[in-house]
């Protein structure tokens, strides 16, 4: 039998993996980059066939890996790991540069970057593993501590995104063990549940909050998302 929370033991980073082809910038959230070799230094992606990335690496032949910080802001997660490319210019709104390759690295709220020319791509099914070569690599200055899959689970409670190779689909909305006084309503972009028993203080959003008191502009503290976007959870 395999359990599904024998998975949840591995540990993971949050990393925005971009590449870019013609005019055209692209990311998304990808919790799955891994070094494989230090001699030459390569690192493997998996990246799902539906992501639009995946068919612009697939062409260019490059990608770079930004490692996003603890404290990344919710709209960075928001914009690369739950919009898709082919409606937003995702980097538009925020500070990155162009890395050797032509791939975007992001400034905002990363660690360091590294810029990868593929070597090798190998059809894994639902996704693509591309090996790349690192070519360039740079620290951005900022000593936050990196962002973990388990932080993002677990203290900013956020889901995996449905290309994820990790993406769990009873995940959205998940099943709490007991019933709340209150109705609980989820971000139908990321998958966050507002408690009201648990309110969201770290927008001044104290416990005991029902949903439709919260304010107009509340937005989704996971993904950035409008209160709009939140639906009741059944
Ligand atoms: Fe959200």
């Amino acid at each position: 039998m395999i359990s599904i929370e024998t998975f949840f033991k591995i540990s993971y980073g949050l990393y925005v993996v971009s590449s870019k082809l013609g005019d055209k910038l692209n990311g998304y959230i990808s919790n799955t980059v891994f070094q494989v070799t230090s001699k030459p230094p390569q690192f493997a992606i998996a990246c799902s066939k539906d992501n639009y990335t995946s068919e612009i690496i697939k062409q260019s032949n490059v990608f770079a890996v930004s490692i996003l910080s603890r404290e990344a802001r919710p709209d960075i997660i928001g914009t690369f790991g739950y919009k898709s490319g082919k409606d937003v210019d995702k980097f538009d709104s925020f500070n990155y540069k162009t890395a050797q390759t032509g791939a975007p690295v992001l400034l905002d709220d990363t660690l360091a970057w590294f810029d990868c020319e593929v070597v090798e791509t190998y059809d894994v099914g639902t996704h693509l593993l591309f090996i790349g070569s690192v070519i360039d690599s740079e620290l951005t200055g900022n000593t936050d501590e990196p962002l973990t899959y388990a932080y993002y689970r677990d203290v900013k409670k956020g889901k995996a995104p449905k290309n994820a190779p990790t993406y769990v689909a009873s995940e959205m909305p998940d099943n709490p063990e007991e019933t709340p006084s209150l109705p609980q309503y989820y971000c139908t972009a990321c998958g966050h549940i507002y408690d009201p028993k648990e309110g969201d203080p770290d927008s001044g959003i104290p416990p005991g909050t029902p949903f439709e008191a919260l304010p107009d502009d509340w937005k989704c503290p996971v993904c950035g998302a409008d209160k709009s976007d939140f639906a009741l959870k059944e």
